[in-house]
């Protein structure tokens, strides 16, 4: 079923196997091979204003966090580095720190020569031309150009003992990488892969990769492709993993759980940040809660080890399982299972669903029903029931499934990230038409919205506005987080659109990448509104922002007034 000959990006998808990688040292903390997963965060002040910088990076380490990135977009960020630096030193504060690099490679060669690690974006480090079509030798001499430019910041690297992040962003690939392989999943691989492959010619192997999106499907498939083609080549780079512009709050944090920790089970991964709309302080003990049950998670399993030969779904191409009837109960959107009585009128009650057959994933398959009930007991490892849905594809029994787990998690962040990755984990391959949680540590209510958030963060069924709100960092020209939260207020009811709300012109509209509406800062107490991605209204003085965004929204006939 792997259409494109891929090897497996695990050794089994049906059970819990650390992928195997070099170890990379950061600053004496290392990362990789069979150290712990690592945290890391990053500051959202300018990188220039050294002493609230510096106040926030102890707050950091004294959260927890394992290493620290600052924005470094010009050479006085860099070069301040060093009194930020000095200043911690002072302070007995020896974090690891990171230099965030986008444009300029010159910037990345002064970074590195005064922090542990620098993350460069190969989507916009050289390949900054405009141009859509190359011939192969034109892309051949594109390369290395691209080479020539890599060259001089490697060698700073191996001077200085610095690790190198190659960090591909959706939205941000360049023009060169988008004419060959497309704005998709495996040009963001193959982006990566190539900035990889002039280091491994170069002989310089401290580096670690990450693939990140606001999307947790295109992110979960970059990742997997980007595995698979490493280990074609035997490169065993440690990742990073983040979900971009993941916004704030529950919503926020649920949609960073469904991207990395279901890519934890599966063993991928070494470092990770939670972006959170945020005090960058409040990242940290959700990261290490996912952290924490990655690593909890036994290797024991079902019996199939390896990929078997007839894996009967591509995991590199997201399809959602086709079923008969399409949907459930004629409902085309997957289904929550709630017993809450003011559930939206698509919900299901528990006693709807007495008549259907329950099992358990190892269970032999009823021959028809309308649709199944799963039920997977708390201990029982998501992956497994991976295991089950393949079974299903096998036999071509195409009922609709309605997962069901019971926790009994009392500790609230617990349940929140274990609830979203087991459904994230089958989500991510396109299985399951139903959500029921039960929990009776936590009202009907909250677990019918927490519900509704994994679906939505899964990209399966949307409820609200979908917002793309970067985290913000020393590049931000606004308040973010307050007006992010302005912004929801007016916009919640839309649900069918996606709004990006950034932080600079420099990142923002590139990264927001599939919204469908933009608030952009720009400097100067002014914002851009965009439409897709095209700026419609610019310069905008920030206090009239929202009600052009809602002007503009009007304008393109995706505006309804919410429900009194
Ligand atoms: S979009 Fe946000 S997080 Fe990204 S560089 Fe700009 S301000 Fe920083």
């Amino acid at each position: 079923m792997m259409e494109n000959n891929l090897p497996p990006y695990t050794p089994s998808p049906f059970r819990h196997h650390r992928r195997e990688t070099r170890v990379v040292d950061v600053g004496g903390i290392p990362l990789g091979g069979s150290h712990p997963i690592r945290i890391q965060s990053m500051t959202n002040i300018p990188t220039l204003e050294t002493e609230a910088c510096v106040q926030q990076i102890v707050r950091l380490a004294e959260a927890g966090c394992d290493y620290v990135r600052l924005a470094t977009p010009r050479a006085e960020d860099a070069h301040n580095l060093s009194a930020i630096r000095k200043r911690l030193q002072a302070l007995h504060c020896h974090i690891p720190l990171i230099a965030d690099v986008h444009f300029t490679p010159e910037v990345a060669e002064i970074a590195a020569e005064r922090v542990e690690k620098v993350r460069i974006n190969p989507g916009n480090y050289t390949d900054r031309k405009i141009r859509w079509e190359y011939s192969d030798q034109e892309y051949r001499e594109a390369l290395e150009k691209t080479a020539d430019r890599l060259l001089p910041l490697l060698n700073v690297c191996r001077r200085n003992g610095t690790a190198l992040r190659i960090g591909t962003n959706h939205g941000s690939l360049s023009p060169r990488i988008v004419s060959r392989y497309g704005d998709t999943p495996l040009g963001m691989a193959m982006s990566a892969l190539e900035f990889v492959g002039i280091c491994e010619d170069f002989g310089f192997h401290q580096i670690v990769i990450s693939m990140k999106a606001s999307n947790v499907r295109i992110m979960t498939e970059s990742v997997r492709l980007l595995v698979a083609l490493l280990d074609e080549k035997g490169w065993n780079y440690p990742l990073h993993l983040g979900v971009t512009e993941a916004g704030n709050g529950a919503y926020g944090r649920i949609k960073s759980t469904a991207g990395i920790l279901p890519l934890l089970y599966d063993g991928l991964g070494d470092t990770i940040r939670v972006s959170l709309t945020e005090a960058p302080e409040k990242e940290v003990p959700v990261a290490r809660t996912l952290a924490a049950l990655a690593s909890e998670l036994q290797t024991s399993g079902p019996e199939e080890s390896g990929v078997p030969d007839d894996l009967a779904y591509d995991p590199y191409r997201f399809h959602v399982r086709k079923t008969v009837p399409e949907g459930i109960f004629g409902r085309k959107q997957a289904i929550v299972v709630s017993d809450w009585a003011q559930r939206q009128a698509e919900a299901c009650t528990p006693a709807d669903l007495q008549a259907l057959p329950r099992l358990h994933s190892k269970d032999a398959l009823p021959n028809e029903a309308a649709a199944l009930v799963l039920e997977s007991p708390e201990n029982e490892q998501p992956l497994a029931l991976r295991a089950f849905f393949n079974r299903l594809l096998q036999e071509g029994n195409n009922a609709p499934v309605i997962i069901r787990r019971n926790y009994r998690e009392t500790e609230r962040e617990r349940f929140y990230a274990r609830a979203t990755a087991d459904f994230a984990t089958l989500f991510a391959d396109g299985f399951g038409n139903g959500v029921w949680i039960s929990n009776p540590h936590f009202p009907e209510e909250e677990i019918y919205q927490l519900s509704l958030h994994i679906l939505q963060a899964c990209g399966i069924r949307f409820d609200q506005a979908e917002y793309i709100a970067c985290p913000s960092c020393g590049r931000t020209q606004y308040n973010i987080e307050k007006v992010l939260h302005d912004i929801r207020l007016r916009t919640k009811h839309l649900r069918n659109l996606k709004i990006g709300v950034m932080g600079c012109i420099v990142n923002g509209p590139g990264e927001m990448a599939d919204a469908d509406y933009g608030f952009v800062g720009c400097g100067g107490g002014k914002v851009s509104l965009y439409k897709g991605k095209q700026a419609i209204y610019q310069q905008v003085p920030q206090e009239e922002g929202i009600e052009r965004l809602i002007q503009l929204i009007k304008e393109n006939g995706d505006w309804t007034e919410p429900e009194a």
